[in-house]
């Protein structure tokens, strides 16, 4: 059958959210026109999908006859040439085919398919009726708000707003947000954790009169629904969300604020691997738009594009009203294991002052970055160590549950006391302790003291962190047992010491940012004590006294401990003064994921300035009974570690049974 015709159908490459990279070839009717940036519904094996038009002219590598017709052109939803471009760059920057990454940014399911019965009108929030009132400022956050407004109108610009905890950051990026808005463009602020996202979205609403859209994985079906379709629209003016909400659709986005920019929350880990708080960078770069970064203890990184004159960086010193940064003291504890006080988790010194602070009325947080009761279990007949039978993990007492967990893959069998192994009885014993079994002993030392433990297995949603948060406030809680859930952003005016049970723990292994991590983490949770007018006090219970972290953290003196940092960074050649990438793979058969690393060492890239360590089996050898082994790829900033994979990936052929993932900057090394 012949194809001439007087004018050829229109043919387009389409892509589809389906993990594959390819472009798809379509033909369009004479009776429909598709544009790049329009969403039409095609045909792909038996199935009808929705994608993406990509080109509208193809090069002709498929005859015309093999090609299929899309049957229509969704209306009303197109996206911008910016979101194109961003889709592009992400797909090349994480390495993930471009169909991986339109899922991400159409993750809701059937947003195409018009609702059958229509809802009620979709907002009362409707066209907002923004209060541009002007507010009260201190002459730092002014001088940090003319910057940034001037900045705007420069195009792309990252800023660092560099503020101690309490100096009213938030403040001053919403603020600025107001010039954005003024302007009729959409403004993104990304959280690190959606917990925070109603402390913010109500600041918000105190100031413009009208509240954000919201975009969180807690989100039902039909909420998603029509927040993606604001957003889509540009009829959501301002977007609070967590790092997925960098991917949706912006009609005309303006403006992007990563709060709490150095937190590893950022970091995707599961499926395609990116780092928010970057491509918030590069999204910004690609429209063309300002993005500023808030921090009380920014990242190496950020100060690293600081220093080297890639962003602005803007300090804001003073604390809100007469609050100070509270007094930090160490608790040598092996000074205490000398003196045999070694029964409790609670050091004396912490308990004494735990005590005076719930008598004046004030109130405590006590802080242990360890879900659970335990996290390690052993047979006290056989030492055998309680372990997860698909992970090289430990299994954690949940007593909260009655379950041993595992925290890789979810694995869990009731608690016994019986010991599987040698069928010792009440021999297993719990050692250490997790947030439970602080609980456990303060109610045993102080039985009147009311208390909260807060994690992600006692607080599951943005409701319930609220919910909770109203009852600290209200003082119904004396004391607070948290992990890092806790450490960020919250504001409880009466909490005035803070005690740290282990602030050794994350300090040791391989991880190369364990200690600004740890730093960061120690930090933000000492800036929740003493944030009006009482002085705070913080304890830290520690066996490394002289610690440079620790040090920093009783002097006071970031700047000294980043500099310090940076510096043995730099000796070391890590980033961010070269770039890592480690490449992963796993597969149920221990000998075929071995052979497929070692066949990819064999093609390493050799050049006197890579570097290529491994391979070996990873820190967490099997996950989910998968058999783990880990490259590590070191590049000078100067070149594209991407392209270095490509062109490595190309040389080894990899047997179907063995996955391997790419990490580019990797912050997880296990
Ligand atoms: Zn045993
Ligand atoms: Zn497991």
């Amino acid at each position: 059958m012949s194809h001439q015709k007087e004018s050829p159908d229109q043919r387009i490459g389409v892509i589809l959210p389906v993990p594959v990279g390819q472009v798809y070839d379509y033909l369009v009717p004479s009776s429909l026109k598709a544009c790049p940036g329009n969403i039409v519904t095609v045909e792909f094996g038996r199935q009808k999908l929705q994608g993406l038009v990509w080109h509208e002219e193809r090069e002709a590598d498929i005859s015309v006859s093999k090609l299929k017709y899309i049957s229509d052109v969704i209306p009303d939803i197109s996206f911008s040439p910016e979101n194109l471009r961003f889709l592009k760059w992400a797909a090349s920057y994480t390495m993930a085919p471009l169909g991986a990454i339109l899922k991400m940014m159409v993750s809701v399911p059937n947003i195409f398919t018009p609702l059958k019965r229509p809802r009620l009108q979709l907002s009362p929030l409707g066209d907002p009726d923004i209060n541009f009132s002007t507010r009260v400022f201190n002459p730092q956050q002014k001088e940090a708000i003319a910057f940034i407004k001037n900045q705007i109108s420069k195009g792309y610009s990252v800023t660092l707003l560099d503020g101690i905890t309490g100096s009213g950051k938030t403040e001053v990026y919403l603020d600025v947000l107001s010039e954005c808005l003024a302007k009729e463009q959409q403004a993104l602020i990304l959280l690190p954790q959606i917990a925070l996202a109603p402390q913010i979205a109500d600041r918000f609403e105190k100031r413009f009169g009208v509240s954000p859209t919201l975009w969180h994985s807690s989100l039902t079906q039909s909420q998603r629904r029509i927040s993606w379709k604001r957003i889509c629209s540009g009829q959501a003016k301002v977007v609070i969300g967590a790092r997925s909400s960098l991917f949706l659709p912006y009609a005309h986005l303006g403006m992007i604020v990563v709060d709490e920019e150095h937190d590893h929350a950022y970091k995707q880990e599961e499926g395609i691997i990116y780092q928010g708080r970057d491509l918030a960078v590069a999204r910004a770069y690609l429209g063309q738009i300002p993005c500023i970064l808030a921090s009380a203890t920014p990242s190496l990184e950020t100060v690293y594009n600081c220093e080297t004159g890639r962003y602005h960086r803007i300090r804001l010193e003073s604390r809100y009203g007469v609050a100070q940064f509270p007094v930090v003291s160490l608790v040598d504890l092996r000074e205490r294991t000398r003196q045999k006080e070694g029964k409790y988790w609670i050091s004396t010194p912490l308990a004494i002052r735990l005590e005076e602070t719930v008598a004046v009325g004030e109130q405590a947080l006590i802080y242990l970055n360890r879900r659970g009761y335990a996290p390690l279990t052993l047979c006290r007949a056989c030492g055998e160590r309680l372990q997860c039978p698909y992970c090289s993990a430990w299994l954690v007492d949940h007593r909260k549950y009655g379950r041993f967990l595992c925290h890789y893959c979810g694995h869990g069998v009731n608690l016994a006391t019986t010991c599987q192994k040698c069928g010792a009885e009440d021999a297993l014993v719990a050692c250490g302790p997790g947030v439970e079994r602080i609980v456990e002993e303060i109610a045993a030392r102080f039985p009147s003291f009311r208390t909260a433990m807060i994690s992600s297995d006692t607080v599951e949603d943005a409701d319930a962190m609220a919910h909770i948060a109203a009852k600290i406030n209200n003082h119904d809680i004396d004391v607070i047992i948290g992990t890092q859930m806790i450490a960020k952003g919250h504001h409880f005016p009466d909490l005035t010491l803070v005690g740290v049970i282990d602030a050794d723990l994350g300090l040791s292994g391989g991880d190369l940012r364990a200690s600004e991590k740890t730093y960061q983490l120690l930090h933000q949770v000492a800036g929740r004590a003493g944030r009006e007018q009482k002085p705070g006090h913080v304890y830290l219970q520690t066996y490394t006294p002289d610690h440079p972290v620790l040090a920093s953290l009783i002097s006071g003196d970031r700047d000294a401990f980043m500099s310090q940092e940076m510096e043995a960074r730099k000796r070391g050649n890590m980033p961010p003064f070269a770039r890592l990438a480690s490449l992963i793979f796993s597969s149920f058969h221990r000998e075929n994921v071995e052979a497929t690393a070692r066949a990819f060492m064999r093609c390493a890239p050799r050049a006197p300035d890579i570097l290529v360590l491994g391979p070996a089996p990873a820190p967490l050898s099997i996950i989910r009974g998968k058999h783990r082994w880990r490259i590590l790829l070191r590049t000078p900033r100067t070149l594209s570690i991407q392209s270095v994979i490509r062109h490595w990936m190309k040389q080894v052929k990899i047997p179907s049974s063995v996955k391997v993932k790419i990490d580019i900057d990797p912050y997880s090394f296990l």
